[in-house]
């Protein structure tokens, strides 16, 4: 029954590579901050000069966008987070339904996810 669960290595890897993802999706966070902050900050200043309707058109769609992203991001971080967190409990890439391991590419496509694909599947019928 050994091959039902990965090994300590095997974990440590998928570890290593989800906190990279985590970081990754930070710092691209934090580049989307930067940039509605500066949108916002001309935003104001453009109040000041009502002239740009269009400019404030775009600056609206861009920081529509800009939320968009974050909520994204925001969301895959957290997603990294149950990850790790399961791979904590021990719970990390097997089916809480059939208890087989879940395939390594779903696991590095979606890695807190708690059920193989047939089950995944099987849920939707
Ligand atoms: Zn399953």
């Amino acid at each position: 029954m050994s091959n039902k669960t990965w090994t300590k290595s095997e974990l440590e890897k998928f570890k290593a590579s989800i906190i990279k993802k985590k970081e990754t999706a930070l710092e691209d966070l934090s580049k989307i901050k930067d940039r509605t902050d500066n949108l916002i900050d001309q935003g104001s200043s453009n109040s000041i000069y009502s002239s740009h309707m269009a400019d404030a058109g775009s600056d609206h769609q861009e920081m529509e966008n800009a939320y968009y992203m974050m909520q994204r991001e925001d969301t895959f971080i957290k997603h990294m987070e149950k990850a790790l967190n399961m791979i904590e409990e021990g719970t990390f890439g097997v089916c809480s339904s059939c208890g087989v391991k879940i395939s390594k590419a779903r696991l590095e496509e979606v890695p807190h996810s708690s059920k193989c694909v047939d089950c995944k599947e099987r849920s939707k019928l």
